[in-house]
Order: structure tokens, then C-alpha cells, then sequence
């Protein structure tokens, strides 16, 4: 008995030694069992477009074929993307079409790396240990150039996402940025009568009505106008982190309602209050007075090193990964565990949060979610499958 009083303390040393590894272990093999969706990757307009080849091994950005495999992506929604001004001189479409295009030809490249999936059956049936099976949002309305001939073309090339707005508003629907005021004057918000036909006709087409960028009244109208879930493709909370992009308590019920899934942002500016802070400090309107404080003289030299400083600031203020799986947490106490997902917005953000450096660090959110008592089939519905049930019902 006294030899075996004194064997205890060792034997508890052992189990709390080897408690982190052995969590570590098991977050590893479930999050590979698990099927991992990510709703919003930014690569083809950052990677792609500047000639990168995203089969390769790259140094640049955030993602690569061998970083999605590492990161145990097995579905990697690409956004197709194009800004306020469009990149060629074509227009919108066009340059949507020619994003579009380039996955193709990676697709059609390396099929031993890239699958196409456009549906739910698709998908289970590419999904595959050593592939990315790669389905298309559209990332702004404007893309459609206020034409649904166009809705129907790019449905037909693949879209089976379409975010109504992305920061810049439409004739037909308007953004989170605009609403807020923080962009154009608006005369009136939320969605036309021509919106609101683009949205029964993305239902039709099994093309999902994606909810990021849109401002609360657009939110609230396409609710009341679509028959199928909803995402939220790449948002965060408001109640934590209260920026325009995030989703307000009052917008996450109506969701539940709709049976839709948020999809957390990793992007720090919408997960940390703190980090928001330290961006309009350091960046904000208030700029040029804090960098006269900071600065004696206003001198090039004076500028390059107040942005190192600022880079430096910024860097340090970037949110860790408990921060990102406290949004996770907030969805699920207030709507529950069937309405949220991961849309990491990877290669379309400035800055990520510490240890989610790039996309082969999902992993590591897995085992976090386990430390905070997440059972294996919770999990499981975070990681990709209550996206993959907004996909079969609008795209079976
Ligand atoms: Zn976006």
C-alpha cells in the first residue's frame, strides 16, 4: 500500500505530462477523419492571378495544395473576386469569368490535386484524403452587372455561391459598408424588386444566397425572400467584435430561423476588439495627429519607421486562436451547434491571428475546440458538415 501511495504522484505526473500530446493526438485524428469545409479563400485572386501555381509548394500566402492537405481541407469554397474598379477594362463579368477560368485550368492540370464538385452528391463522392475538392463562390453581386442572364451563366461555370454585395453596393442590393455609413450615401436600403428576382433565381439555379458583406436590411430582406438555407460565407460576431462585416445576435436568430450557417472569419478586425482598436489608433482618421505626436519631424524617413512601428504594434496585437473559438462559442450558446461553420477568409486578409498562420494550421483549432469540451460529433458539424447540409439543400 505505502509502495503503491508512493508510485501516485509519479503516475499523476505522467497522465498530466502526457494530457497535452494525447489531446494534441486525438484533435490530429479527428480533424483528418472529419470532413473540413472552408467556405472563403481568397488564392485565386492573390495566388492565381499573380501567376502562382497553387499546386506547387509556395512560399507566398496563405495557401498551397500541400499547405490544404496539412490543414486537412477536404472542400475549399475558391472566391471569385473582383474589386470596386473592375481589374480589367472589360468589366466585372469578364473579370469573374477569367478567375474562373483559372481554376479551371489547375483543375484540368492536376486532377490528382484538384476536384471540381458543383453539388452535394459531387461532393461526397471527390472527397478524398489526397484531393481538394474545389467548388466556386462569386463574391459580389456586382459581378452579374445588374443582368440574370448573366446569374444563369455563371451558375452554369460553376457558382454555387453568390455574396450579394461585397463592400461596394449594387442597384439592387446594398452592402454592410454603405448601410453603416461608413461608405456611399444611400437613399434607400435593402434589396429591389430586381434583387429580390436574383435571389428566387439563385434558389432556382441551386446557387446559395451567401449573407457576408450585405447590410442588415439586405440581410433581412433576401431571409424573406429565399426557400433555401443561407451562409454567412466569411463573418464573425458583432457581440464580441462589433465592425460592420460581423453578424448582430438579432441576425444570428433570423438565421437559426432560416436554417443557415455562420462561417467565422479569422480575419483579426473582426475577431478582436482590441486589434480594432490598435488598427484605427495607429491608421484610423485620427492618423496624421497621432503620427505628429509620434514623429518630431515629417521627414521620409520619420514615415518609414512610424510603419515599422505600426506594423510592429499591429503584429503584436493579433487575437489567438481561443479568441477565434470564442466567436465559435458565442454561435453556439445563442443558436446552437447546427449553424456554424469555418470560412477562414485566408489569402484575403492582412493579418491572421496567432497559431492560424495559414491553412495548414486548422488543425489546430480542432484541438482547441476539444480542450473547451467539444464532443467528436459537435466537431464534426463545426469542421464542415452543417455547411454541407446548406449545400445539399440548395444543391443536392
Ligand atoms: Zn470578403
Amino acid at each position: 500500500m505505502k509502495f503503491l501511495r508512493s508510485l501516485l504522484p509519479l503516475v499523476t505526473l505522467s497522465i498530466f505530462i502526457s494530457a497535452g500530446p494525447l489531446a494534441a493526438q486525438r484533435g490530429k485524428g479527428l480533424h483528418h477523419r472529419a470532413l473540413l469545409v472552408d467556405t472563403h479563400n481568397d488564392c485565386l485572386s492573390a495566388q492565381t492571378l499573380a501567376g502562382r501555381d497553387l499546386a506547387a509548394s509556395l512560399k507566398e500566402g496563405h495557401s498551397d495544395y500541400y499547405r490544404f492537405k496539412k490543414g486537412g481541407v477536404d472542400v475549399q469554397f475558391f472566391s471569385v473576386f473582383t474589386g470596386e474598379t473592375a481589374r480589367t477594362s472589360q468589366g466585372y463579368y469578364h473579370d469573374a469569368i477569367e478567375e474562373i477560368d483559372s481554376l479551371n485550368r489547375l483543375v484540368l492540370r492536376h486532377p490528382d490535386k484538384f476536384n471540381f464538385a458543383t453539388s452535394y452528391k459531387e461532393v461526397k463522392r471527390r472527397a478524398h484524403r489526397r484531393r481538394v475538392v474545389a467548388m466556386i463562390g462569386v463574391e459580389g453581386g456586382h459581378m452579374i452587372e445588374s443582368d440574370l442572364k448573366k446569374v444563369d451563366s455563371l451558375a452554369a461555370r460553376g457558382m454555387r455561391y453568390l455574396t450579394l454585395t461585397w463592400n461596394n453596393s449594387t442597384e439592387w442590393a446594398t452592402s454592410a459598408r454603405d448601410e453603416s455609413g461608413a461608405g456611399v450615401l444611400l437613399t434607400q436600403k435593402g434589396l429591389s424588386e430586381f434583387g429580390k428576382t436574383v435571389v428566387r433565381r439563385l434558389n432556382e439555379l441551386g446557387v446559395i444566397v451567401d449573407l457576408s458583406h450585405v447590410g442588415e436590411q439586405t440581410f433581412y430582406d433576401a431571409l424573406a425572400v429565399t426557400t433555401k438555407p443561407v451562409l454567412l460565407t466569411h463573418s464573425s460576431v458583432w457581440s464580441i467584435c462589433p465592425v460592420f462585416r460581423n453578424a448582430k445576435d438579432e441576425q444570428l436568430l433570423a438565421l437559426k430561423k432560416n436554417g443557415g450557417v455562420i462561417c467565422v472569419n479569422f480575419y483579426p478586425a473582426f475577431i478582436s476588439k482590441e486589434f480594432v482598436a490598435q488598427q484605427r489608433y495607429w491608421n484610423g482618421p485620427g492618423k496624421d495627429s497621432v503620427f505628429a505626436l509620434w514623429a518630431p519631424s515629417d521627414t521620409a524617413k520619420a514615415r518609414a519607421q512610424w510603419q515599422t512601428a505600426m506594423a510592429a504594434a499591429l503584429d503584436n496585437a493579433r487575437p489567438g486562436i481561443a479568441d477565434v473559438a470564442n466567436h465559435i462559442d458565442h454561435v453556439v450558446k445563442l443558436i446552437g451547434i447546427d449553424h456554424v461553420g469555418i470560412g477562414a477568409d485566408f489569402d484575403g486578409i492582412g493579418f491572421v491571428p496567432r497559431g492560424l498562420e495559414d491553412v495548414s494550421s486548422y488543425p489546430r483549432l480542432t484541438e482547441e475546440l476539444l480542450r473547451r469540451g467539444y464532443s467528436n460529433s459537435d466537431i464534426r458539424k463545426i469542421l464542415g458538415k452543417n455547411v454541407l447540409r446548406v449545400v445539399k439543400a440548395n444543391c443536392p
